[in-house]
């Protein structure tokens, strides 16, 4: 069994440099992953982490279910190929491959056994007697990966394996490392820069940008869901049109708009999970279509274009062209203007034609311009609604209901806000009643489009619910956002509870022995850590530590009333938040605000608040970073 476990990994190298960032990811044994993204952007470093090249700043990383970070490289049991072959050139190619075996006094006779099995698999046994530099770039990659196969190793790392190679051969090679990822039976991960070799051999990949994982995902599904802009633009060539657009609903209908007044109509149905705020024809949105999904006619309807360049590549061609400005002419110089189509069979396309391209409706992209996130994601973080309230009573998904404390103190006298409604904080209850007008699968959960007038409310339901059926629910009013004219003015309460405070240590002597105890100080209360996670942040930031400030984070369920007599963190009450279903104490101490889950009826000046400290995270705040 190979598994592999990052979990939150981080490296910042000794020039302050932070790498990776928060890298976390669960490798299933046999699997092929890929970690893709442009060059400087971490892939190597995280693969180097895996090996023990390179230390892990902070995060755990389990190979099998081991804690391997303090692990020696050659005790991982981890082969790693890299980019320069790095073969002995005084060296036969069987000398080559027996080298590592023979430095760990593997018996003669087993290091033959095999460097001849590798070598067939390579079909390199021909060349057993050479050295490297009678042989061709490809064959050296060869030895390059014997070397590491005969270790059979758990786990195969590949650090750009075909990057010195010529295009023929790469194409050649990605066929044959895949082949023999088949064929072995072990988890390989493979690092490139090139979207191609990742799509064609990936099982899952990894995308990463300037230190940050941004999609993981299988290939089908990155080219089908890209999470965000960069996703969406680096795989797939050529490469994703995005243009600056507005939506407009109209009933069933939403309009595309364009800065120069073109226009293209798609179905609601199609992007019904892009939230309402975004079609009144005010919100400035990208609109992302990949070549291969544009028709190019002669005649309208479509985007209306100036071809400026075709490449010819036999059955399908490559179509470039500029859109028109505002007044429908068609000039070289504007930027943001061109379009990119993939076409079969045209030969009747000219350079210096006009013509029109038809985007396919259902392969259409949208994303956020300034976060440049999707609009269309498979479960949508939100469900916007708009609310009509008189002060007391508000009406929310066609009820009139009471309107919550919490709601009507922070709409400040206004009649009308939007709440959004995240789908997690919909649970059944008896307060709403939709109709459940369609229920998609997405990975293991069950997301329903409840119907909401002409849009749709997305809910999160068991197995219980079926299409058709009239699903009852509760709002968790908690859970939800509010604005007032597109200004945030509640936010939904986070699940967590996040205060500042520093950490040390104290030695006792316990059975005639020296043990050392570790606490977290969040003003005058104390409260023990736990010793792994007091040893692993004297670890990152050495005798430091005691002088640095921490972020602790726990469960907002982890922090409760103390009991009497029992030690907490004394603070003033300076307000309440009643949602009506649940209610909390705005308290605070020494400068730090927070909330506190509290009975309905509650009333204090001051209290004293404890905290469960089982399950603490500690964040360091010099680099923001989960340590442990
Ligand atoms: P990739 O493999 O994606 O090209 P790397 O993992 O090699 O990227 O590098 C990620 C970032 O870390 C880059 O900005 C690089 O300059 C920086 N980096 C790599 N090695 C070191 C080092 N030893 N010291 C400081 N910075 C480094």
């Amino acid at each position: 069994m190979a598994n592999l476990k990052l979990s939150h990994i981080y490296k910042v190298y000794d020039n302050g440099h932070k790498a990776v960032n928060d890298f976390s990811i669960d490798i299933a044994d046999r699997e092929f992953i890929v970690f893709v993204g442009p060059s400087g952007c971490g892939k190597s470093t995280t693969l180097r982490m895996i090996a023990g090249l390179e230390t892990i700043t902070a995060g755990d990383l389990l190979i099998g279910d081991t804690l391997v970070n303090d692990m020696e490289p050659k005790d991982r049991d981890i082969a790693m190929v890299f980019q320069s072959y790095a073969l002995y050139p005084h060296m036969t190619v069987y000398e080559n491959m027996a080298f590592g075996l023979r430095n760990r006094k593997m018996p003669e006779a087993e290091i033959k056994e095999r460097v001849l099995k590798a070598a067939k698999i390579l079909d390199i046994e021909d060349y057993l007697d050479r050295k490297p530099k009678a042989m061709s770039g490809g064959q050296r990659q060869r030895v390059a990966l014997g070397r590491a196969l005969v270790r059979d190793p758990k786990v195969f790392l590949l650090d750009e394996p075909l990057s010195n190679l010529d295009a023929k051969l790469r194409a050649a090679m990605r066929t044959e490392i895949t082949a023999l990822h088949k064929s072995l039976n072990t988890t390989f991960i493979y690092v490139t820069h090139d979207q191609v070799e990742a799509m064609t051999m990936g099982t899952r990949i990894v995308v990463m940008k300037l230190g940050y994982v941004q999609q993981i995902d299988t290939p089908m599904n990155l080219y089908n869901e890209p999470y965000n802009k960069f996703v969406a633009g680096f795989i797939g060539t050529p490469q994703m049109n995005f243009f600056d657009v507005t939506l407009k609903r109209d009933h069933e209908t939403v309009t595309v708009m364009f800065a120069n007044g073109d226009e293209v109509k798609v179905p609601y149905e199609n992007v019904s999970k892009i939230q309402s705020r975004y079609l009144n024809g005010d919100v400035p949105v990208i609109f992302g279509i990949r070549p291969e999904h544009i028709r190019v006619g002669k005649e309208g309807p479509g985007l209306k274009f100036v071809v400026t360049n075709v490449e010819r590549l036999g059955n399908e061609s490559i179509v470039y062209g500029k859109l028109g400005d505002h007044l429908g002419e068609f000039t070289m110089k504007d930027e943001g203007n061109g379009i990119v189509a993939k076409v079969i069979d045209r030969s009747d396309i000219e350079v210096g034609d006009i013509v029109y391209a038809e985007p396919d409706p259902d392969k259409v992209h949208f994303f956020d311009a300034d976060t440049e996130v999707t609009l269309m994601d498979k479960i949508p973080p939100f469900n916007s609604v708009e609310v009509q309230t008189d002060g007391i009573r508000m009406n929310l998904l066609g009820n009139n209901v009471a309107l919550p404390e919490a709601f009507g103190s922070a709409i400040d006298g206004a009649d009308s806000f939007e709440l959004n409604i995240p789908p997690r904080a919909i649970v059944p209850g008896n307060d709403f009643a939709l109709r459940v007008a369609r229920i998609e699968k997405v990975d293991n959960k069950r997301l329903a489009y409840l119907q909401n007038g002409e849009s749709y409310l997305f809910a999160l339901v068991g197995e219980e619910v079926h299409e058709g059926d009239v699903y009852k629910f509760a709002l968790e009013n908690e859970k939800l956002d509010l604005s007032v004219n597109g200004t945030e003015v509640l936010k939904a309460i986070e699940d967590e509870v996040s205060l500042l405070g520093t950490f040390s240590k104290r030695e006792v002597r316990e059975n005639h022995e020296r043990v050392l105890h570790f606490f977290y100080n969040i003003g005058d209360y104390v409260l023990e850590a736990a010793p792994e996670q007091g040893y692993k942040i004297n670890a990152i930031d050495g005798d430091n530590c005691y002088k640095y400030t921490y972020r602790f984070v726990t469960d907002r369920n982890a922090v409760r009333l103390a009991n009497e007599d029992e030690p907490g963190l004394d603070c003033n009450v300076i307000g309440y938040c009643n949602y009506g279903n649940i209610s909390f104490a705005k308290v605070e101490a020494g400068g730090q605000e927070f909330l506190i889950k509290v009975d309905q009826l509650f009333y204090a000046d001051k209290v004293r608040v404890a905290i469960d400290s089982s399950d603490v995270s500690v964040y360091s705040t010099r680099i923001d970073m989960k340590i442990c």
